[in-house]
C-alpha cells in the first residue's frame, strides 16, 4: 500500500502507442510469427482496449504495436476515412502516438488500418496494412470445437469447407458468400480474410505490402507476408468471381461523383426512389475528381 510520504506519479501520460513495452513485445513476436507460418492463426493476449472489443481492437493493437513516430497513418472503415468508426480510432492513435502524420490519400500512407476494404490503390513493399477482423477461424462454420479446428488446419484438412461449398453450388447455382470469403495462402493455411468483398481478395495474392489481420475479442493474429499465394476457394468449373457492377443491358455501373468505371460501388437510394452508384473507396474517388478538376458534388452520406 502506498504511504502518505509516496507521491502519486508526476506524470500520468501514457506510453508512445498506449501499449506497455511488454504487451508490444509479445504482439510484434506473433506478429513475426504469423509472417513466417502464412494464414496460421496466431494466439496473443489481446489487451483491453479503452474502446468496446468489436470496434476494431484488434487492428488497433497491431497498429499501435508497429507504428513509429516517422509513420503516416491512414484509417478507413468501409472505404471511408470519415466514418465515425474511422475518425475514433485515428484521432486515439493520434493522441497515444505524438509524431506521427496522418492522411487520407492512399499513397502517402505507410500504415493503414481498415474494416471491411482494402483501398484500391495498389500497395507498395513500403505499406504495411492491418485488417479488423471479427471472426478468425474459415472453419467455424462446420466445427464447433477449436481444438478439432486447430487440428484440422495443421493437417490441412478442409474437406468439410469444401463440402459446404459444394452445397452452396448445389442449392444455388454458385457459391453465395459474399465477404470473408475462404482463401488458401501459400498453399496451406485457408484463413478467414476479414469482411473484405470479394472485389478485395485478389488483392491478397501476391501484395507487395504485409497484410496483418488483427482480431481482438478472439485474440488472434494472422498474417499474408508479401509476395505470397493467395488462391481463394473455387472447384474448377466454378471459378472465383467478385462483383461485377453491370446495369441491366450489361454496362458498368459507374460511380455518380467521379465516373470510375473500375471500383467497388457502394449502392444507394436517393430521396426520389432513384438508385445510384458510388465508389466506396472514397479518397480514390476524390482524387480522380481533383485530377480531372471536378467540382465536389453532394456527397451521398455513408454513415
Ligand atoms: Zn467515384
Amino acid at each position: 500500500m502506498m504511504n502518505k510520504t509516496t507521491p502519486y506519479p508526476q506524470s500520468t501520460s501514457y506510453p508512445f502507442g498506449f501499449l506497455d513495452v511488454y504487451a508490444k513485445r509479445e504482439i510484434r513476436r506473433a506478429v513475426l510469427k504469423a509472417l513466417a507460418l502464412p494464414g496460421y492463426q496466431v494466439p496473443y493476449a489481446s489487451r483491453e482496449m479503452p474502446m468496446g472489443r468489436g470496434f476494431g481492437t484488434g487492428g488497433l493493437q497491431l497498429t499501435l504495436s508497429v507504428i513509429g513516430p516517422d509513420d503516416t497513418l491512414k484509417v478507413i472503415d468501409q472505404g471511408s476515412d470519415d466514418s465515425v468508426n474511422a475518425v475514433n480510432l485515428k484521432q486515439f492513435i493520434r493522441q497515444t502516438c505524438p509524431g506521427i502524420d496522418t492522411t487520407t490519400e492512399t499513397p502517402k500512407a505507410t500504415l493503414l488500418q481498415s474494416r471491411h476494404r482494402i483501398p484500391e490503390v495498389p500497395l507498395t513493399e513500403k505499406q504495411i496494412i492491418i485488417l479488423q477482423v471479427p471472426y478468425p477461424d474459415p472453419l467455424v462454420y462446420v466445427e464447433p470445437s477449436e481444438e478439432i479446428r486447430k487440428t484440422m488446419h495443421g493437417e490441412a484438412n478442409y474437406a468439410r469447407l469444401w463440402v459446404k461449398l459444394y452445397e452452396d453450388i448445389r442449392e444455388y447455382g454458385e457459391i453465395t458468400i459474399s465477404h470473408r470469403y475462404p482463401t488458401r495462402i501459400n498453399g496451406h493455411y485457408i484463413l478467414d480474410p476479414s469482411p473484405i468483398m470479394r472485389w478485395d481478395v485478389p488483392k491478397l495474392h501476391m501484395s507487395r505490402a504485409p497484410i496483418l489481420f488483427g482480431a481482438g475479442r478472439e485474440k488472434k493474429i494472422y498474417a499474408v507476408p508479401p509476395f505470397t499465394k493467395a488462391e481463394p476457394l473455387t472447384f474448377e468449373d466454378v471459378p472465383f468471381r467478385t462483383e461485377n457492377f453491370l446495369d441491366d443491358s450489361g454496362n458498368r455501373l459507374a460511380c455518380r461523383r467521379c465516373g470510375a468505371r473500375d471500383s467497388f460501388l457502394d449502392e444507394f437510394t436517393t430521396d426520389a426512389g432513384e438508385k445510384v452508384y458510388q465508389c466506396s473507396d472514397t479518397a480514390y474517388c476524390t482524387s480522380r475528381m481533383k485530377r480531372a478538376g471536378m467540382k465536389r458534388s453532394p456527397e451521398v452520406d455513408h454513415a
